[in-house]
């Protein structure tokens, strides 16, 4: 099987990585040509263009390029190719992708790969990146079953853990244990820095140890990939926003009204819950 990949950076790249490794014939399409020539030197892929046209003899390509730029690449790939080609991607969200791409090409099928680092581009790309990662496929009702399974065997062979779900199903889920944290997160360096007493957010600064470093953690990652979570996955990601606000408001009322057996309840319960989150 001819395997093609587009936007060779950590997913892409890492992607194309393992699986010339497994040994497919990988063929890599990236927009700057030193990124193709770095593919290329390095056996990541075994041939690399910045002209879509390359991928006409695939029988599979990933679209690994960031989210704003998976359905225009997908829109301008089709010329290209015979119908029977299986076409995915691996967005971060999937509601405001699958739908479309299926439109698009019929032949087109949803996943999500949970990995990653905070690196970016050629230079990231790592091997055995997706080992022992989630990854989720979201076909539509319409989506053969046969191109799911392609799909799927491959991410398997990748070391990935299948997940089936819907686009929606997807979004909603990863709102809450990652788009969420992210903007919490956010929030809370932007309320420490932004309080009215200076002298207090200097000593505050100094004395931010392991506690403010795990949740300050992805509130200050790559901009970028926060706004893209709020512009791709908005609805969910208000949805969860809206459903956090309202749960704040009570613990507030709690503490006010000094309820504290009932803020008691709740520290138990997320004592308890957080490792079914971590597994
Ligand atoms: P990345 O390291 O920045 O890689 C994307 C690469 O795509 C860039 O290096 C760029 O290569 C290339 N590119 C950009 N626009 C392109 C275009 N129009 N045509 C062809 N190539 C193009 O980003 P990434 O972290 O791999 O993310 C890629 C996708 O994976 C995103 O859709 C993201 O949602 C998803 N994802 C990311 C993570 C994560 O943790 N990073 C996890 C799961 C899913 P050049 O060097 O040629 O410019």
């Amino acid at each position: 099987m001819k395997i093609g990949i587009i936007g060779l950076g950590l997913m892409g790249g890492s992607l194309a990585l393992d699986l010339t490794r497994l040994g497919y014939e990988v063929i890599g399409v990236s927009r700057q040509l030193s990124t193709c020539n770095i593919a290329f030197d390095r056996a990541i892929v075994s041939r690399a263009s910045v002209d879509l046209e390359i991928l006409a003899q695939t029988d599979l390509i990933f679209i690994c390029t960031p989210i704003a730029s998976i359905l225009p690449t997908l829109e301008r790939l089709i010329k290209y190719l015979p119908p029977h080609v299986v076409i995915t991607d691996v967005g971060s969200v999937k509601g405001s992708i699958v739908p479309q791409a299926t439109e698009l090409w019929s032949n087109f099928v949803g996943s999500h790969p949970m990995a990653g680092t905070a690196n970016q581009g050629i230079e990231a790309v790592e091997s055995n990146l997706f080992k022992n990662a989630p990854c989720v496929i979201t076909p539509l009702e319409n989506t053969p079953e046969k191109n799911v399974e392609i799909v799927k065997k491959i991410w398997q062979e990748v070391g990935c853990k299948i997940y089936m779900s819907s686009p929606e199903t997807h979004d909603r889920a990863v709102a809450w244990i990652s788009h969420l944290p992210v903007m919490i997160s956010a929030n809370l360096i932007n309320s420490c820095v932004n309080h009215e007493n200076q002298e207090v957010v200097n000593l505050a600064k100094n004395l931010a140890s392991s506690g403010f470093k795990d949740t300050s953690r992805v509130g200050g990652g790559n901009p970028e990939l926060g706004l893209m979570m709020a512009q791709y996955n908005k609805a969910q990601l208000l949805n969860s926003l809206k459903e956090y606000q309202q749960n704040l408001s009570s613990i507030i009322e709690d503490i006010e009204q000094e309820k504290w057996s009932i803020l008691e309840d709740i520290l138990n319960k997320t004592q308890q819950e957080r490792p079914n989150f971590l597994c």
